[in-house]
């Protein structure tokens, strides 16, 4: 058993374990169904002395990341999340063509090409080479590299620094998060802003979105936690928003610890406080999880079971990293989803990892008009409910299983 990966301290209690799972991004083809699958423990574990709650590192980073399935630009809401973050951020720093916006984990380029619209100078670091490459063919100049020290000490050999340094659902995914905080903090003008976003450990629990875990997951934040690893590093996060992103995440804005022109703003002190009152700090708080899991995965499988007693057919929409989780932990197979579709052609023709669900374009399921729609990223279910919304004309349902299993006629 390997320590915390922030703080080194033993590891000995469970968050929640969700059995045998296989990696969540490793889409199959069809003649990969006939050989044998590597199966990981899926088992978070809680960290007595920081309360980062982390999943174990099985395979190496380079494993993981050299192709990667998730292309940031095939979600609208994504996008329009990222525009209005460029615009916002751009207007609160008074960025120019003189100033530099570098995003680790860029993936395709999605949030960089506003900053580049505006002449801002800007670099992305993106360890897939596949996205990254798209990100090129947009005009974002990308590096293909993990970050970490090494690679900041790289950049600034070359005179690279920036005055904004941001990352969006990357922190979750850095396996050496203290490597990676590090190089931030190398990376940094003097006088600049570190923004990150990072799905918030407090809604995870409060809300039941342990399908959000999965093995190229590391770690889950709360703000008290993120707080201590960044203040080792001489990083101090002096603000934050809480936004509607991902089940709901955090925007953290990070600072040199020197930097005493950013005063500590009431968003933070009130976060902080609110994380200690509910209990954040304790190892009790994060010990119901696992049978709130428990009973989610018996309810969804009660609601399948009766749909299908009754002849009823049913479609997966989307293929995402949550998507697998939940269907493994709970052991959906195509005895209960016929297919699911994606909006992402990468997908197509593919498999679902584990339950080898096969997956579709969506115009899959206008051809076959299922009773249910069953949408595994509830986290944009309203845009999906809207682009799907013909269903309804045949008397096709929606059911989101997170936060609880709910059906939308
Ligand atoms: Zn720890």
């Amino acid at each position: 058993m390997a320590g915390c990966l922030f703080c080194a301290a033993p590891l000995r209690h469970t968050f929640v374990d969700l059995g045998m799972s296989p990696l969540c991004e490793s889409y199959l083809t069809a003649e990969q169904l006939n050989q044998m699958e590597p199966f990981y423990p899926l088992h978070a574990y809680v960290c007595e002395q920081c309360f980062l709650v982390q999943v174990q590192e099985y395979v190496s980073p380079e494993g993981l990341f050299t192709e990667y399935a998730y292309f940031s630009s095939y979600s609208d809401s994504w996008l329009a999340h990222a525009r209005a973050y460029a615009e916002t951020i751009t207007a609160r720093l008074g960025l120019t063509a003189a100033s530099r916006v570098i995003e680790l984990g860029s993936n395709d380029g999605y949030l960089l090409q506003y900053f580049l619209a505006k002449g801002i100078p800007v670099l992305g670091v993106e360890p897939a080479k596949n996205v990254a490459a798209a990100a090129i063919g947009k005009g974002v100049p990308t590096v293909t590299k993990l970050f970490g020290r090494q690679t900041a000490q790289e950049l600034m050999a070359e005179g690279v620094q920036a005055d904004l340094l941001c990352a969006a659902n990357v922190l979750a995914q850095v396996p050496d998060v203290n490597d990676f905080v590090g190089g931030m903090k190398l990376l940094l003008k003097p006088g600049g802003l570190i923004t990150i976003e990072f799905p918030h450990l407090m809604r995870l629990i409060e809300e039941n979105q342990f399908d959000t875990m999965y093995h190229e997951h590391f770690s889950y934040f709360s703000f008290t936690t993120a707080e201590r690893i960044f203040a080792a590093h001489g990083l101090t996060l002096f603000d934050v928003e809480e936004l509607p992103t991902h089940g709901g995440s955090l925007r953290i804005y990070v600072r040199h610890a020197e930097d005493s022109f950013k005063p500590m703003s009431d968003r933070a002190k009130n976060l902080r406080l609110r994380e200690e009152a509910t209990g954040f700090n304790r190892l009790e708080r994060y010990a119901s999880f696992a049978e709130q899991v428990h009973e989610t995965k018996r309810r969804l499988l009660e609601f399948l079971i009766g749909a299908k007693r009754k002849g009823k057919r049913i479609a997966g929409y989307g293929a995402p990293g949550k998507g697998n989780t939940l269907l493994n932990y709970c052991g959906i197979r195509t005895d209960f989803l016929d297919y699911t579709v994606d909006r992402n052609p990468y997908k197509h023709g593919k498999f679902l990892p584990g339950t080898h669900i096969p997956i579709h374009p969506p115009e899959k399921i206008r051809e076959t008009r299922p009773d249910y729609v069953l949408i595994l990223p509830w986290n944009i279910k309203d845009e999906i409910m809207e682009q799907v919304s013909y269903i309804r004309s045949w008397g096709g349902q929606f059911v989101v299983p997170i936060p609880d299993v709910t059906v939308y006629p």
